[in-house]
């Protein structure tokens, strides 16, 4: 049985209400998994060796415990999964400045990703249950065709941005206009201006979404392959 953490660093547990809506998917997820650990649902207070770590929120770097934690379950686990915006490229926490009562030094945020090796990294606000069902699945099944995106969003944590559609995609004439890229986008920051993606960097919150759910983006990697 494949042993499944859930850790919650800087985060409102939104992931995890996300990672409930799956409703049935949820009880066939749960046949297939061991929930090792989980702060919200489980009594356990230390994390253990698992295979695959869902970890959401980001890691505050003012808060020791919170830069532990993310050391500690780099060692336990196999697999470490960055589940949703805060803990995949940072998220609301990305605004936060400090000077906030009770700890007002904690100023500094940063997503997990820039903070240890992280192998899959899911995007959104929260992530929706599709996206977090698949992935489990895929790990679980060893699909890395399935797991590519995310593992390139592991990588790119905090860097990622509404405008790589359109460098990757749009300027490479790869553009299908399907819009999938706007209807991914939590804040609707990209609108469809002539059958094609018009990104409003003032809404984008770099959650990273867009670029994973285009069925082009991975088009010129693909291509240099058969070249
Ligand atoms: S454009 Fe939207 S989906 Fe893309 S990174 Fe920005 S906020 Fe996320
Ligand atoms: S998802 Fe990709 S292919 Fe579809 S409209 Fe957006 S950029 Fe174009």
């Amino acid at each position: 049985m494949v042993k499944v953490a859930h850790v919650q660093l800087c985060s409102c547990c939104g992931c995890l209400v996300s990672l409930a809506d799956t409703y049935e998917k949820l009880l066939d997820v749960l046949n297939s998994i061991e929930l090792v650990y989980c702060q919200t649902l489980a009594d356990a207070r230390e994390i253990p060796e698992c295979d695959i770590a869902l970890v959401e929120g980001s890691v505050c770097l003012d808060d020791h415990h919170s830069l532990e934690v993310a050391q500690e379950v780099r060692k336990k686990a196999k697999i470490v999964v960055a589940l949703g915006a805060c803990a995949a490229t940072g998220g609301v926490t990305r605004y936060c400045k400090g000077n906030q009562l009770s700890k007002p030094v904690h100023s500094s945020f940063s997503p997990l990703t820039e903070v240890i090796k992280v192998d899959l990294a899911i995007p959104g606000c929260p992530p929706s249950p599709e996206a977090i069902v698949g992935v489990i699945t895929a790990a679980l099944n060893g699909d890395m065709e399935y797991l590519q995106p995310y593992a390139e969003l592991a990588e790119k944590g905090s860097e990622a941005c509404g405008c790589d559609v359109i460098y990757k995609v749009v300027n490479k004439s790869l553009c299908m206009g399907c819009g999938t890229c706007a209807a991914a986008c939590p804040t609707r920051a990209i609108e469809m201006l002539d059958g094609r993606p018009n990104v409003l960097k003032e809404l984008c919150i770099k959650c990273g979404a867009c670029s994973v759910q285009c069925p082009r983006i991975r088009f010129p990697e693909l291509i240099e392959k058969i070249e």
